[in-house]
């Protein structure tokens, strides 16, 4: 056990951490985060600062023992420099959202839908997925096991679409497939051949758009991809 106390301009808050070594995915350790969004915060303390009724947030949470040590120290870090105003203070909690997600994206925990790897567009700011290259008809497989969301036509771009849903609020996208293999609703892993490549909807030519979402926010899916 270990001793953290956290300043804040009205409180002060004084927490016993157990550091774990083990590196689980921050998200999965129970079903409300650790690391709040703004509004849950708002939600469940109506009274005070919004750095007060996260540090009572924090220090209700039951699961808050298990917190690794980086993780911990970005949350104090980061709700110790929260300025006064309620618009800097907006913009401070989004900041400890973005630090769960690196924690996840350290995992790697997810492969490469295609077997050769060919990178043919990055994830930028106006592309919010990874274009992998290949043949017409390429096998696509899931990145990790999940349940199938979604599987079939989407008229804003993405051709022949298969969205699967894992654990941890990560959704993957799978785009332009030229065919479809699975069903909504049904059960896939690492093996499942979900469907291959095309060039369907939106698309300059035959490859894979590939997308990884967390909590509705689409991630960089390079930083979360094991080779
Ligand atoms: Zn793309």
């Amino acid at each position: 056990m270990r001793k953290i106390r956290i300043e804040l301009p009205k409180y002060r808050l004084q927490l016993d951490v157990k550091l774990v070594k083990r590196r689980k995915p921050l998200l999965a350790l129970s079903e409300e985060p650790i690391i709040p969004k703004p509004s849950v915060v708002r939600k469940k303390y109506r009274k005070g600062t919004f750095a007060g009724r996260l540090a009572r947030y924090l220090a209700d949470h039951r699961n808050i023992g298990k917190v690794f040590a980086v993780s911990f120290v970005a949350i104090s870090t980061s709700a110790a420099f929260i300025p006064q105003t309620t618009n800097v203070q907006a913009q401070g909690a989004e900041n400890v959202v973005i630090e769960s997600q690196t924690n996840l994206m350290t995992e790697k925990s997810m492969i490469y839908p295609v077997a050769k790897i060919k990178i043919n567009q990055d994830y930028y700011i106006f592309h919010k997925g990874l274009d992998l290259g290949g043949g017409l008809g390429t096998s696509i497989r899931p990145i990790m096991s999940g349940v199938v969301a979604y599987a079939g036509w989407d008229r804003s771009g993405y051709g022949n679409l298969v969205i699967l849903e894992h654990k941890s609020g990560i959704d993957s996208y799978y785009a332009h497939l030229s065919k479809i293999n699975v069903k909504t609703g049904q059960s896939v892993d690492t093996n499942t051949e979900i469907g291959k490549m095309g060039a369907t909807g939106r698309a300059s030519g035959v490859h894979l758009h590939l997308e990884v979402h967390q909590n509705g926010v689409s991630l960089n899916p390079l930083t979360v991809l094991s080779k």
